[in-house]
């Protein structure tokens, strides 16, 4: 349990697309409830399945550049040719109750959290090989060469940034990626200048004689 007062810890999460991120963090959220996710706000047009306020807020163009003026966001970046960015208020306030918060965003969004809040800790997500990732990303051979072509380089460009993060997470089977994941969160808590304030009371009753 958290004390009073206690910060969340925050935890960036970049991957190529096609390792598997997004289904991971679903899992993560499932498994513990001590963590909770940042939805982002972007201009790029919503996929079939996606719900506004779900998976992403989705907004216009001149609502994003009007929230970069206010300075609502925490980071925000240009993806692929669509603003993505993470909620200043949202990511502060729900570390200040305490909870653990996850941003699922782009190398370039990473390093401008790694910068505000130097503590953050930053996971990077790969698919077992390069093979595997082109497989992935190919398809059902529905999409133009030029679109595959585009998806290649983009992941080998977010790849370029993985030593950047804390940790690395293969992704082969899945069951033991989550493990792992859990398991950073895990030690995370374990830490001793997160358990000193939480058992202090404990620590000073033990060093004070048996
Ligand atoms: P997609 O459009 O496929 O959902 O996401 C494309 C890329 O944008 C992914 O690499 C994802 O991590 C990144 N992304 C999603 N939300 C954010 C955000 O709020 N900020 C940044 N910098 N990148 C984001």
């Amino acid at each position: 349990m958290k004390q009073a007062g206690e910060q969340g810890t925050l935890y960036v999460i970049s991957a190529p697309s096609g390792a598997g991120k997004t289904s991971l963090v679903g899992e993560m959220l499932r498994k513990d409830p001590g963590l909770g996710v940042s939805i982002s706000h972007t201009t790029r047009p919503m996929r079939e399945g996606e719900q506004d306020g779900v998976n992403y807020h989705f907004v216009s163009r001149d609502e994003f550049e009007a929230m970069i003026a206010r300075g609502d966001f925490l980071e925000h970046a240009d993806v692929f040719g669509n603003y993505y960015g993470t909620s200043q208020v949202w990511v502060r306030e729900t570390l200040a109750t305490g909870q653990d918060v996850i941003l699922e965003i782009d190398w370039q969004g990473a390093e401008q959290v790694r910068r505000l809040i130097p503590e953050c800790v930053g996971i990077f997500i790969v698919p077992p090989s390069a093979a595997v990732l082109r497989e992935r990303l190919v398809g059902r051979g529905t999409d133009a060469p030029e679109v595959i072509e585009r998806r290649l380089a983009e992941a080998a460009e977010e790849c370029r940034h993985a030593v950047e993060f804390d940790y690395l997470v293969v992704n082969d089977d899945f069951d033991q990626a989550l493990g792992e994941l859990l398991s950073i969160v895990r030690s995370q808590r374990l830490r001793m200048d997160v358990q000193k304030l939480r058992h202090a009371q404990l620590l000073a009753g033990l060093a004070g004689g048996l």
